[in-house]
Protein backbone atom coordinates (compact mmCIF):
# COMPACT_ATOMS: atom_id res chain seq x y z
CA UNK A 1 0.00 0.00 0.00
CA UNK A 2 1.15 3.21 -0.97
CA UNK A 3 0.56 6.98 0.52
CA UNK A 4 -0.92 8.81 -2.03
CA UNK A 5 -1.92 12.55 -2.25
CA UNK A 6 -4.25 13.50 -4.90
CA UNK A 7 -5.15 17.08 -5.73
CA UNK A 8 -7.97 17.94 -7.74
CA UNK A 9 -11.42 15.59 -7.11
CA UNK A 10 -13.41 17.17 -10.08
CA UNK A 11 -15.11 15.59 -12.62
CA UNK A 12 -11.94 13.17 -13.66
CA UNK A 13 -9.65 13.17 -10.31
CA UNK A 14 -13.09 12.05 -8.34
CA UNK A 15 -12.83 9.10 -10.06
CA UNK A 16 -9.38 8.32 -10.56
CA UNK A 17 -8.42 9.21 -6.83
CA UNK A 18 -11.62 6.58 -5.86
CA UNK A 19 -9.75 4.04 -8.21
CA UNK A 20 -6.28 4.76 -6.02
CA UNK A 21 -8.54 3.83 -3.07
CA UNK A 22 -9.78 0.70 -4.31
CA UNK A 23 -6.90 -0.38 -5.65
CA UNK A 24 -6.01 -0.33 -1.74
CA UNK A 25 -3.97 2.93 -1.64
CA UNK A 26 -4.16 5.61 1.18
CA UNK A 27 -5.62 8.28 -0.52
CA UNK A 28 -5.09 11.82 0.88
CA UNK A 29 -7.88 14.45 -1.27
CA UNK A 30 -7.53 17.87 -1.50
CA UNK A 31 -9.58 19.94 -3.62
CA UNK A 32 -11.07 23.88 -3.47
CA UNK A 33 -14.71 22.14 -3.43
CA UNK A 34 -16.38 20.84 -0.49
CA UNK A 35 -18.67 18.94 -2.48
CA UNK A 36 -15.80 17.56 -4.33
CA UNK A 37 -13.74 16.66 -0.59
CA UNK A 38 -17.49 14.84 0.62
CA UNK A 39 -17.50 12.92 -3.14
CA UNK A 40 -13.63 11.47 -2.45
CA UNK A 41 -14.65 10.53 1.36
CA UNK A 42 -17.51 8.61 0.14
CA UNK A 43 -15.17 6.77 -2.42
CA UNK A 44 -12.26 5.28 0.48
CA UNK A 45 -10.44 8.74 0.42
CA UNK A 46 -8.95 10.52 3.04
CA UNK A 47 -10.31 14.04 2.79
CA UNK A 48 -7.46 16.69 3.76
CA UNK A 49 -7.30 20.41 4.68
CA UNK A 50 -4.35 21.81 2.04
CA UNK A 51 -2.32 20.77 -0.17
CA UNK A 52 0.72 20.67 2.41
CA UNK A 53 -1.54 18.16 4.63
CA UNK A 54 -2.31 15.95 1.53
CA UNK A 55 1.79 15.98 0.26
CA UNK A 56 2.90 15.05 3.91
CA UNK A 57 5.20 11.48 3.85
CA UNK A 58 3.79 10.72 0.16
CA UNK A 59 4.73 8.37 -2.15
CA UNK A 60 3.37 9.68 -4.79
CA UNK A 61 1.47 13.26 -5.48
CA UNK A 62 -1.10 13.14 -8.11
CA UNK A 63 -2.30 16.36 -9.37
CA UNK A 64 -5.82 16.71 -11.77
CA UNK A 65 -6.46 20.29 -12.03
CA UNK A 66 -7.76 22.79 -14.82
CA UNK A 67 -5.14 24.22 -16.90
CA UNK A 68 -1.49 25.61 -16.70
CA UNK A 69 -1.40 28.30 -14.01
CA UNK A 70 -3.51 25.85 -11.44
CA UNK A 71 -0.66 23.18 -11.98
CA UNK A 72 2.38 25.87 -11.49
CA UNK A 73 0.94 27.64 -8.34
CA UNK A 74 0.22 24.36 -6.57
CA UNK A 75 3.54 23.01 -7.54
CA UNK A 76 6.21 26.11 -6.84
CA UNK A 77 4.11 27.50 -3.84
CA UNK A 78 2.47 24.01 -2.60
CA UNK A 79 3.92 20.70 -3.09
CA UNK A 80 7.44 21.08 -3.88
CA UNK A 81 7.89 22.84 -0.09
CA UNK A 82 5.85 20.56 1.44
CA UNK A 83 6.38 16.71 -0.02
CA UNK A 84 9.58 14.54 0.32
CA UNK A 85 12.23 14.22 -1.64
CA UNK A 86 11.22 11.08 -2.30
CA UNK A 87 7.66 11.44 -3.58
CA UNK A 88 7.09 10.84 -7.17
CA UNK A 89 4.97 13.75 -9.02
CA UNK A 90 2.18 13.03 -11.28
CA UNK A 91 0.51 15.73 -13.46
CA UNK A 92 -2.20 14.25 -15.21
CA UNK A 93 -3.97 17.75 -15.75
CA UNK A 94 -4.16 18.82 -19.87
CA UNK A 95 -1.74 22.16 -19.92
CA UNK A 96 0.53 23.24 -22.31
CA UNK A 97 4.19 22.56 -23.26
CA UNK A 98 6.16 25.16 -21.65
CA UNK A 99 4.64 25.34 -18.36
CA UNK A 100 4.80 21.16 -18.02
CA UNK A 101 8.40 21.30 -18.87
CA UNK A 102 8.60 24.07 -16.54
CA UNK A 103 7.25 22.44 -13.45
CA UNK A 104 9.57 19.72 -14.52
CA UNK A 105 12.63 21.65 -14.31
CA UNK A 106 11.84 23.29 -10.73
CA UNK A 107 10.86 19.84 -9.91
CA UNK A 108 13.66 18.12 -10.58
CA UNK A 109 16.22 21.25 -9.98
CA UNK A 110 14.34 20.74 -6.36
CA UNK A 111 15.46 16.86 -6.20
CA UNK A 112 12.26 15.30 -7.26
CA UNK A 113 11.21 13.11 -9.94
CA UNK A 114 8.62 14.74 -12.10
CA UNK A 115 6.26 13.17 -14.96
CA UNK A 116 3.83 14.84 -17.28
CA UNK A 117 0.58 12.13 -17.56
CA UNK A 118 -2.32 13.53 -19.29
CA UNK A 119 -4.86 11.39 -19.79
CA UNK A 120 -7.38 10.48 -22.63
CA UNK A 121 -10.59 8.87 -22.29
CA UNK A 122 -13.62 10.84 -20.59
CA UNK A 123 -15.24 11.01 -17.19
CA UNK A 124 -16.41 7.16 -18.16
CA UNK A 125 -12.93 6.25 -18.02
CA UNK A 126 -11.66 8.08 -15.22
CA UNK A 127 -14.66 6.22 -13.10
CA UNK A 128 -13.88 2.66 -15.08
CA UNK A 129 -10.26 2.90 -14.59
CA UNK A 130 -9.58 2.27 -18.42
CA UNK A 131 -7.53 5.75 -18.95
CA UNK A 132 -5.19 5.79 -20.96
CA UNK A 133 -2.19 8.07 -19.86
CA UNK A 134 0.92 9.65 -22.72
CA UNK A 135 3.90 10.29 -20.63
CA UNK A 136 6.68 12.67 -20.43
CA UNK A 137 9.42 11.84 -18.26
CA UNK A 138 13.42 10.04 -18.04
CA UNK A 139 13.50 6.95 -19.18
CA UNK A 140 14.45 5.23 -16.34
CA UNK A 141 11.57 6.08 -14.07
CA UNK A 142 8.96 5.07 -16.45
CA UNK A 143 8.97 1.65 -15.05
CA UNK A 144 7.86 3.06 -11.37
CA UNK A 145 5.48 6.02 -13.01
CA UNK A 146 3.43 3.22 -14.70
CA UNK A 147 3.17 1.25 -11.55
CA UNK A 148 2.21 3.99 -10.00
CA UNK A 149 -0.61 5.19 -12.70
CA UNK A 150 -1.81 1.18 -13.17
CA UNK A 151 -4.97 1.75 -10.86
CA UNK A 152 -6.60 4.57 -13.14
CA UNK A 153 -5.11 2.81 -16.71
CA UNK A 154 -6.24 0.70 -20.04
CA UNK A 155 -2.84 1.56 -21.26
CA UNK A 156 0.05 4.06 -20.36
CA UNK A 157 2.69 4.88 -23.28
CA UNK A 158 6.11 6.98 -22.76
CA UNK A 159 5.96 9.45 -25.40
CA UNK A 160 9.18 11.09 -24.41
CA UNK A 161 11.21 13.38 -22.43
CA UNK A 162 9.26 16.16 -20.22
CA UNK A 163 6.34 18.16 -22.23
CA UNK A 164 6.03 14.88 -24.34
CA UNK A 165 3.84 13.63 -22.73
CA UNK A 166 1.47 17.16 -23.09
CA UNK A 167 2.66 17.50 -26.89
CA UNK A 168 1.07 13.86 -27.45
CA UNK A 169 -2.32 15.07 -25.98
CA UNK A 170 -2.77 18.51 -27.67
CA UNK A 171 -1.76 16.51 -30.96
CA UNK A 172 -4.26 14.21 -30.35
CA UNK A 173 -7.07 16.09 -29.41
CA UNK A 174 -6.41 18.37 -32.38
CA UNK A 175 -6.70 15.62 -34.75
CA UNK A 176 -9.95 14.64 -32.88
CA UNK A 177 -11.75 17.92 -32.93
CA UNK A 178 -10.88 18.47 -36.82
CA UNK A 179 -12.43 14.57 -37.43
CA UNK A 180 -15.59 15.22 -35.48
CA UNK A 181 -16.08 18.45 -37.56
CA UNK A 182 -15.67 16.68 -40.68
CA UNK A 183 -17.79 14.20 -39.41
CA UNK A 184 -20.35 16.10 -38.77
CA UNK A 185 -20.04 17.91 -41.80
CA UNK A 186 -20.24 14.72 -43.62
CA UNK A 187 -23.74 13.72 -41.67
CA UNK A 188 -24.84 17.12 -42.65
CA UNK A 189 -24.51 16.95 -46.53
CA UNK A 190 -25.78 13.60 -46.28
CA UNK A 191 -28.99 14.61 -44.50
CA UNK A 192 -29.42 17.38 -47.16
CA UNK A 193 -28.81 15.38 -50.16
CA UNK A 194 -31.71 12.71 -49.04
CA UNK A 195 -29.66 9.83 -47.60
CA UNK A 196 -30.27 8.50 -43.91
CA UNK A 197 -27.30 9.44 -41.36
CA UNK A 198 -28.15 5.81 -40.19
CA UNK A 199 -27.44 4.40 -43.75
CA UNK A 200 -24.94 6.37 -44.35
CA UNK A 201 -22.96 5.54 -40.71
CA UNK A 202 -23.52 1.78 -41.75
CA UNK A 203 -21.32 2.63 -44.45
CA UNK A 204 -18.82 5.29 -43.76
CA UNK A 205 -17.61 3.04 -40.96
CA UNK A 206 -16.65 0.54 -43.67
CA UNK A 207 -15.18 2.48 -45.71
CA UNK A 208 -12.21 5.10 -46.12
CA UNK A 209 -13.92 8.19 -44.11
CA UNK A 210 -13.58 5.49 -40.97
CA UNK A 211 -12.46 7.28 -37.93
CA UNK A 212 -13.35 7.09 -34.18
CA UNK A 213 -15.49 10.16 -34.59
CA UNK A 214 -17.26 7.73 -36.48
CA UNK A 215 -16.73 4.77 -35.63
CA UNK A 216 -17.35 4.87 -31.58
CA UNK A 217 -18.69 8.33 -30.95
CA UNK A 218 -20.72 9.01 -34.16
CA UNK A 219 -22.95 12.35 -33.39
CA UNK A 220 -26.34 11.00 -34.53
CA UNK A 221 -28.65 9.15 -32.31
CA UNK A 222 -29.04 5.30 -33.04
CA UNK A 223 -25.78 3.61 -34.81
CA UNK A 224 -23.81 3.98 -31.45
CA UNK A 225 -25.34 3.46 -28.61
CA UNK A 226 -22.74 4.48 -26.08
CA UNK A 227 -22.13 8.07 -27.75
CA UNK A 228 -23.79 11.49 -26.19
CA UNK A 229 -25.97 12.01 -29.17
CA UNK A 230 -27.93 9.49 -27.90
CA UNK A 231 -28.97 11.75 -24.46
CA UNK A 232 -28.82 14.86 -25.73
CA UNK A 233 -25.47 15.80 -26.02
CA UNK A 234 -25.14 15.63 -22.46
CA UNK A 235 -21.72 14.50 -20.63
CA UNK A 236 -18.99 13.14 -22.70
CA UNK A 237 -16.30 15.70 -23.25
CA UNK A 238 -17.57 19.18 -22.97
CA UNK A 239 -17.27 21.83 -25.80
CA UNK A 240 -15.56 24.33 -23.49
CA UNK A 241 -12.30 21.24 -22.86
CA UNK A 242 -12.21 20.82 -26.72
CA UNK A 243 -12.09 25.08 -27.16
CA UNK A 244 -9.28 24.60 -24.42
CA UNK A 245 -7.64 21.39 -26.12
CA UNK A 246 -7.50 23.19 -29.71
CA UNK A 247 -6.50 26.84 -27.90
CA UNK A 248 -3.35 24.78 -26.69
CA UNK A 249 -2.53 23.49 -30.01
CA UNK A 250 -2.36 26.78 -31.85
CA UNK A 251 -0.54 28.08 -29.31
CA UNK A 252 1.77 25.51 -29.38
CA UNK A 253 1.75 25.72 -33.02
CA UNK A 254 2.16 29.45 -33.18
CA UNK A 255 5.47 29.06 -31.08
CA UNK A 256 6.76 25.89 -32.93
CA UNK A 257 5.87 27.94 -36.42
CA UNK A 258 4.01 24.61 -37.23
CA UNK A 259 1.13 25.46 -39.90
CA UNK A 260 -2.27 24.16 -38.65
CA UNK A 261 -5.33 25.82 -40.91
CA UNK A 262 -7.25 22.95 -40.37
CA UNK A 263 -6.89 23.29 -36.53
CA UNK A 264 -7.29 27.04 -36.92
CA UNK A 265 -10.56 26.49 -38.53
CA UNK A 266 -11.65 23.91 -35.92
CA UNK A 267 -11.28 26.17 -32.99
CA UNK A 268 -12.73 29.17 -34.58
CA UNK A 269 -15.62 26.60 -34.91
CA UNK A 270 -15.76 25.55 -31.32
CA UNK A 271 -15.09 28.88 -29.76
CA UNK A 272 -18.61 30.06 -32.11
CA UNK A 273 -20.36 27.09 -30.80
CA UNK A 274 -19.35 27.82 -27.00
CA UNK A 275 -20.37 30.96 -27.40
CA UNK A 276 -23.67 30.58 -28.38
CA UNK A 277 -24.19 28.61 -25.17
CA UNK A 278 -22.94 25.06 -25.68
CA UNK A 279 -19.81 25.25 -23.60
CA UNK A 280 -21.27 22.53 -21.40
CA UNK A 281 -22.52 20.29 -24.37
CA UNK A 282 -20.86 17.09 -26.02
CA UNK A 283 -18.20 18.44 -28.35
CA UNK A 284 -20.26 16.42 -30.89
CA UNK A 285 -23.53 18.31 -31.02
CA UNK A 286 -21.39 20.82 -33.19
CA UNK A 287 -23.57 18.38 -35.58
CA UNK A 288 -26.63 20.71 -34.47
CA UNK A 289 -25.01 23.88 -35.39
CA UNK A 290 -23.75 22.65 -38.91
CA UNK A 291 -27.35 21.38 -39.43
CA UNK A 292 -28.51 24.83 -39.05
CA UNK A 293 -30.48 24.08 -35.69
CA UNK A 294 -27.84 25.94 -33.48
CA UNK A 295 -27.66 22.74 -30.71
P1 LIG B 1 -12.91 19.94 -13.17
O1 LIG B 1 -13.04 21.40 -13.31
O2 LIG B 1 -14.13 19.10 -13.01
O3 LIG B 1 -11.92 19.59 -11.93
C1 LIG B 1 -10.83 20.37 -11.55
C2 LIG B 1 -10.81 20.39 -10.03
O4 LIG B 1 -9.63 21.07 -9.60
C3 LIG B 1 -12.00 21.15 -9.42
O5 LIG B 1 -12.69 20.28 -8.53
C4 LIG B 1 -11.37 22.34 -8.71
O6 LIG B 1 -12.04 22.70 -7.52
C5 LIG B 1 -9.98 21.79 -8.42
N1 LIG B 1 -8.98 22.83 -8.18
C6 LIG B 1 -8.74 23.96 -8.89
N2 LIG B 1 -7.71 24.64 -8.36
C7 LIG B 1 -7.29 23.92 -7.28
C8 LIG B 1 -6.29 24.11 -6.30
N3 LIG B 1 -5.48 25.17 -6.33
N4 LIG B 1 -6.15 23.17 -5.36
C9 LIG B 1 -6.95 22.09 -5.32
N5 LIG B 1 -7.94 21.85 -6.21
C10 LIG B 1 -8.11 22.77 -7.17
O7 LIG B 1 -12.08 19.46 -14.46
P2 LIG B 1 -11.93 17.96 -15.02
O8 LIG B 1 -12.94 17.71 -16.07
O9 LIG B 1 -11.80 17.00 -13.89
O10 LIG B 1 -10.52 18.11 -15.80
C11 LIG B 1 -9.31 18.13 -15.09
C12 LIG B 1 -8.18 18.10 -16.11
O11 LIG B 1 -8.29 16.93 -16.92
C13 LIG B 1 -8.18 19.30 -17.08
O12 LIG B 1 -6.86 19.71 -17.29
C14 LIG B 1 -8.82 18.73 -18.33
O13 LIG B 1 -8.41 19.41 -19.51
C15 LIG B 1 -8.32 17.29 -18.31
N6 LIG B 1 -9.17 16.32 -19.00
C16 LIG B 1 -10.53 16.36 -18.85
C17 LIG B 1 -11.31 15.42 -19.52
C18 LIG B 1 -12.81 15.41 -19.37
O14 LIG B 1 -13.49 14.69 -20.14
N7 LIG B 1 -13.39 16.13 -18.41
C19 LIG B 1 -10.71 14.44 -20.33
C20 LIG B 1 -9.32 14.42 -20.45
C21 LIG B 1 -8.55 15.36 -19.78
Amino acid sequence: MSKIAFIGLGNMGGGMAANQAKAGHQVMAFDLSADALKRAEAAGCTPVASVAEAVAGADVVITMLPAGPHVMSVYSEQVLPNAPKSALLLDCSTIDVDTARKVATLATEAGFTFADAPVSGGTAAADAGTLAFMVGCDEGVFAKVEAALEPMSRITIRAGDHGAGQAAKICNNMLLGISMIGTCEAIALAEKLGLDPERFFEIASKSSGQCWSVSNYYPWPGPVPTAPSNRNYEGGFATAMMLKDLKLAQDAAAKAGASTPLAAQAEALYALFNNLGNGQKDFSAMLQMLRGKQG
